[in-house]
Parts: structure tokens; C-alpha cells; sequence
């Protein structure tokens, strides 16, 4: 049987928006992966709490924003989880319960570059191969000497870039550098946009749109 490919994109999702559809499609394509969960964050050690609508609503608009994208699929593993929410623990469930698959941690490189301030980043390649995406705006230099750190913090001496390489050479472990297409967006913007009234329809999956309107998520400046 041919080996099967799960990705796993984490995120607080603080709301899904347009960026993060595509770069889920486009890890789907260049990796083949056959599936790809997107798993909002219930309590993120890392973001302010102030600035998160409840893990419910941000649930529910991720599964809103996949349900038109056949692969894409919301899991709720972390927020029916008590306490913060730790990737390494989470793939390690996903590991357990999806014997057999290969695993493919997501990221944007905005995302790599934190991983040093993550709880046992190391643990996240015992289970799965980390993939890098570039990210639109950002300064990302995957030979400069931050990247180099991070990948040193990973006990990797570099990167595995696809292409060439392809996706079935990839062990857990390693981390491999994905070119996709940068597009402009942050949650961090389409907040600010709504809390100033302004629209950011062109920034959202429609359905989401619709949902932040009927329930008047993001009014207030955070
Ligand atoms: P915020 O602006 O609130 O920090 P965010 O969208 O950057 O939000 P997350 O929802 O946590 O943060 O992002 C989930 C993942 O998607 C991260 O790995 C991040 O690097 C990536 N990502 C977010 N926006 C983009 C984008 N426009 N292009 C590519 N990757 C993105």
C-alpha cells in the first residue's frame, strides 16, 4: 500500500483567513500529503489572551473555511484538551492515532523562527518531518544566521529543500524548506481592519466573513 500523508498546520486562527488556506494547499501539493488537519490552538502559551475570541468560535470558522477544500479537515484535538496546548503533544496523539501515516508538522517561517521559545521543540521531529513554507512580508533568510540557529536547536546541520528533494525522502526529524506562494495577510490585520469597521472580505473565506458579521467577533480594538 502506498504510504499515506497527514499534515498537521497549527495556529490560534484568530480568525482563519485567506493566507492560511493557501499555504495549507500549498504544503498539500509539493508534499502530497493526503490529508491536512488544521488544529486551532485551545489556550496558545504564546498569544495574549486578551486579543482570542473563544476556542469555540475559532473552531467553528476553521471548519467553515475548510469545508469546500476536500483535504482539508478542522481538528479539534487541542481545544477538547485541558490546559495549554503544546504541539509536541499533539503530535504525539496524532502519531498514536494515526498509526502507519506520515507525519508533517506545518509552518509558516514567521512560526520556525519562534520554535526555540516553544516547550521541547525537539520532540515535535521525533514524530514528525517539519515544514518550513516562506510567508509573505517577512525578511525569512533560511541560510542567515537565525534560521541556521533554530535548525542547530533541532540538532539539523540544514535544510532538506522541495524540490528537489521529494517527499517520500523525508525522515521525521528533518526539517524540509517548501517554496509557496507569499500572500499578504495576517489575523493581526484583519483584527485591526474590523476593529476599526472596516471590511476585510477580501482577506477572508466568505463563509468566515459571514460568521465574524452574525456574531460580532472583532469589534473591539484588542
Ligand atoms: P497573528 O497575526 O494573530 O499572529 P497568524 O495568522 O500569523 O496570526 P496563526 O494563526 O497562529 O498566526 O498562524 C498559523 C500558521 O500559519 C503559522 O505557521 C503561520 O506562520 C502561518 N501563516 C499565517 N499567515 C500566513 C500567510 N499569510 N502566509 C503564509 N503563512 C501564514
Amino acid at each position: 500500500m502506498a504510504e499515506w500523508r497527514l499534515g498537521i498546520l497549527g495556529g490560534t486562527f484568530n480568525p482563519i483567513h485567506l493566507g492560511h488556506l493557501v499555504l495549507a494547499e500549498a504544503f498539500r501539493g509539493r508534499l502530497g500529503l493526503d490529508r491536512v488537519l488544521f488544529v486551532p490552538a485551545g489556550t496558545p502559551p504564546h498569544k495574549p489572551a486578551g486579543e482570542l475570541v473563544p476556542a469555540l468560535h475559532r473552531y467553528a470558522m476553521v471548519s467553515l473555511a475548510v469545508a469546500g477544500h476536500p483535504g482539508l479537515v478542522a481538528s479539534p484535538v487541542e481545544i477538547d484538551r485541558a490546559g495549554p496546548s503544546y504541539s509536541a503533544d499533539t503530535v504525539e496523539t496524532l502519531a498514536g492515532d494515526w498509526p502507519g501515516a506520515r507525519l508533517f508538522f506545518l509552518m509558516g517561517s514567521d512560526t520556525f523562527l519562534d520554535l526555540p521559545t516553544w516547550r521541547t521543540p525537539e520532540r515535535l521531529g521525533a514524530f514528525a518531518t517539519l515544514a518550513v513554507g516562506y510567508r509573505a512580508g517577512s525578511t525569512f533568510d533560511p541560510e542567515g544566521p537565525a534560521a541556521r540557529a533554530v535548525l542547530a536547536r533541532l540538532g539539523r546541520s540544514g535544510w532538506r529543500r522541495v524540490p528537489p528533494v521529494a517527499a517520500e525522502a523525508l525522515a521525521p526529524g528533518e526539517c524540509a524548506l517548501v517554496e509557496t506562494q507569499p500572500v499578504a495577510v495576517s489575523a493581526r490585520g484583519v483584527r485591526e481592519r474590523l476593529a476599526a469597521g472596516e471590511s476585510a472580505r477580501d482577506q477572508l473565506p466568505q463563509a468566515v466573513a459571514e460568521y465574524i458579521a452574525d456574531h460580532g467577533l472583532y469589534r473591539e480594538p484588542a
